[in-house]
């Protein structure tokens, strides 16, 4: 009952004439393209598919609890929301509760903006050990991404090893040596404060297989944990000396830093992270669960183009350690029907238009963010990019509203016909009092529902 009552109130606000655009993920790629598609005079009509009931991706399940001004981004989402040509139909996913070419039947055009929803694997030995995981799903698991409440993250042990230099490496790093008072008052789960008030962890190796200046986490991250009160930053072995001239900007200065940092002498904290650079992990070591992990001094070869590139020594070493998070990098999932680039771990694309397995585009496909270009960039790197995707895909109009609509049916009746129980941006809104509701029950700025049936109970019983 409630389900069709909303299809119906979904489906007041279309004109038959427009270009009638789906967007496949609702995180920052896709509600940018949402933005550009409803700023176009040609009343575009935007319908953004999401696979959980919340929308916002990354902004939600991805930017780290203690950086909640980040987060703020959401607002920006809100608004575009607020465009009467814009719908959410939030627990709907390709392949679960419609094919693609449904969704096709429907639509001028589909933009995937799905985003990289799994991880890279180192691929050594002991990689599947317990205690032996991704930072992308320790993440998920502390911001309350309903696919990782399952996790358990072993925090007994002394020493964790961060394999990676990135922003997300940095991220992981920060919550484990933060003093868990000082995340109380954020949106990080109930649980998972828990768990870092219990931690035994003092000490966070962070890994990075290049040197100093190959380092790819951002100046102003690594500042944000040197200034935390009780942790020293380590770098451990004397640094290079580099002339930095020739150097882009955020190079020069993440190795300054690095500088400044190895000059510091330690505070003796309690807690420490140490920076190890030119170091690979080899193998995962222990029986029934991590205990150790063996790395390879590197050195750096220089190509011809340039590129530096870690060579291994042949001299290892073992790091003891209870939990191994490898930070290495997202990596993109096909979705059913949909081409995909199983090398690369992202959607074939040109210029955004997806290409089919004849290299050339395929009608009425459209690829933004992650999915179209690789796991890199912050939040505001999407803007642009939605910005070209939506470029192009605007200026195949005529090609578009010259091929007719197979069917003239409502996404909203077709998933209501089919018992789908979308989850529309009013409901979603619902949601979010709730959560900010519980939050400032408990002192938090939110307390988020972590599984697709609470929200979705929660949901039928308001
Ligand atoms: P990333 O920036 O690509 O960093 C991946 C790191 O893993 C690099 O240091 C890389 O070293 C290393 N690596 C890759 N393969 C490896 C291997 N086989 N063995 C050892 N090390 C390996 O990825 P990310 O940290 O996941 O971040 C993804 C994107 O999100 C980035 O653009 C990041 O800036 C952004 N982000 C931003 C924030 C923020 O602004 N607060 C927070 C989180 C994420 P090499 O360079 O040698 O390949």
């Amino acid at each position: 009952m409630v389900v069709a009552e909303e299809a119906e109130e979904q489906s007041g606000t279309r004109s038959a004439e427009s270009l009638k655009v789906a967007i496949v993920g609702s995180g920052p790629a896709g509600f940018y393209s949402a933005d550009f598609l409803l700023r176009d005079p040609r009343n575009v009509a935007v319908d953004v598919l999401e696979r959980l009931p919340t929308p916002f991706g990354l902004v939600r399940f991805g930017v780290a609890p203690d950086h909640q001004g980040i987060k703020r981004v959401s607002a920006a989402f809100e608004r575009i929301a607020k465009n009467p040509r814009f719908r959410f139909f939030g627990n709907v996913e390709i392949g679960r509760d419609l094919t693609l070419e449904t969704l096709l039947a429907g639509y001028h055009a589909v933009i995937f903006a799905v985003g990289s929803a799994t991880d890279k694997r180192m691929g050594i030995a002991g990689e599947d050990l317990p205690g032996s995981d991704a930072a992308t799903s320790f993440v998920g698991w502390y911001n309350g991404h309903p696919d990782f409440q399952d996790r358990s993250f072993d925090l007994t042990s002394e020493r964790v090893v961060v394999i990676g230099m990135g922003n997300v490496a940095m991220d992981v790093a920060r919550i484990l040596v933060r003093r868990p008072e000082e995340l109380a008052d954020t949106d990080i789960t109930e649980a998972a404060l828990a768990a870092l008030h219990e931690s035994r962890v003092r000490e966070v190796v962070l890994l990075g297989r290049r040197g100093p200046a190959q380092g790819a986490f951002d100046q102003a991250e690594l500042a944000d944990i040197a200034a935390l009160p009780g942790v020293d930053v380590i770098i451990e072995g004397a640094l290079p000396a580099l002339d930095l001239a020739g150097f882009p900007t955020n190079v020069r200065k993440n190795v300054e830093y690095l500088r400044e940092l190895a000059a510091r002498p330690p505070r003796g904290a309690s807690r420490r992270v140490r920076m190890r650079f030119l170091a690979s992990p080899a193998e995962v070591l222990g029986d029934d669960r991590v205990r150790a992990l063996r790395i390879e001094q590197n050195q750096l070869v220089e190509a011809e183009d340039g590129s530096v590139a870690a060579r291994g020594t042949g001299v290892f070493e073992t790091l003891e350690c209870g939990l191994v998070l490898r930070s290495i990098g997202y990596r993109g999932v096909a979705l059913p029907g949909a081409p995909f680039d199983t090398k690369r771990g992202l959607i074939p694309n040109d210029g955004a238009r997806v290409l089919g397995a004849d290299g050339k585009p395929v009608h009425g496909l459209y690829a933004v963010g992650w999915i179209k270009r690789g796991p890199s960039g912050l939040i505001g790197t999407n803007k642009s990019c939605a910005k070209d995707t939506v470029t192009a895909l605007l200026s195949d109009t005529d090609s578009l509203l010259a091929r007719p609509l197979a069917s003239a049916q409502d996404l909203a009746e077709l998933l209501a016909d089919a018992g789908t129980r979308a989850v529309t941006f009013a409901d979603w809104q619902r949601l979010d009092a709730l959560e900010v509701a519980r939050g400032k029950a408990a002192g938090k700025v939110r307390e988020k529902l972590v599984n697709v049936r609470a929200m979705l109970d929660a949901l039928d019983k308001s």
